[in-house]
Order: structure tokens, then C-alpha cells, then sequence
């Protein structure tokens, strides 16, 4: 028969993700409630790596946050001045 005994464990604190914020304005672009509501933000990211013989490896994850805004006014404007279109495409669901 197991015996068991009622131990207190201290309170703990850990990081958790509260708000993402524009990296070039600032504005909030993302929160923790965006599960039940609308959703808009942009997140440009490279993502490089390798494996080496498939048991290491190493990458790494380079991430800029935008807010619609900026993405309109900033981004957009300058990839079209480089030469190159948006496709944008909609879904409904
Ligand atoms: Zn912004």
C-alpha cells in the first residue's frame, strides 16, 4: 500500500508570451486573447540551419515583427519598389 503525505510546493513564476509589439513603431500586434478574436500582424522570418549526420545540428531563427500599418505602409511599398509583386490570397472558413 502506498502511503502518501500532503507536501506544499512554493509558488513559481515562468515567462510566459503576454504581447508581440511592432519592431518598427512599437504598436501591439499580437496579444495573448487572439485565440477568440480577429487577427492581423506580420511576422518576417529566416529560419537556417543543418544536420550533421542527423544526430547534431544547429540553427537559427531570424524574426521581425510588423504591425499591419507598418507592413502597408513601409514594407509593401519598398518590395514593389524592388521590383517585385504581393499575391494575396483569401480564405474563408
Ligand atoms: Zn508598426
Amino acid at each position: 500500500m502506498k502511503h502518501f503525505k500532503t507536501v506544499s510546493f512554493p509558488a513559481s513564476t515562468r515567462k510566459v508570451h503576454d504581447i508581440t509589439t511592432c519592431d518598427f513603431c512599437g504598436a501591439v500586434c499580437e496579444d495573448d486573447d487572439h485565440h477568440n478574436s480577429e487577427f492581423d500582424y506580420v511576422v518576417i522570418r529566416r529560419k537556417s540551419g543543418y544536420n550533421y549526420r542527423g544526430e547534431d545540428g544547429h540553427s537559427s531563427i531570424h524574426e521581425v515583427n510588423m504591425c499591419p500599418n507598418c507592413f502597408d505602409s513601409k514594407l509593401v511599398p519598398w518590395v514593389i519598389e524592388q521590383g517585385v509583386d504581393f499575391s494575396k490570397e483569401e480564405y474563408d472558413w
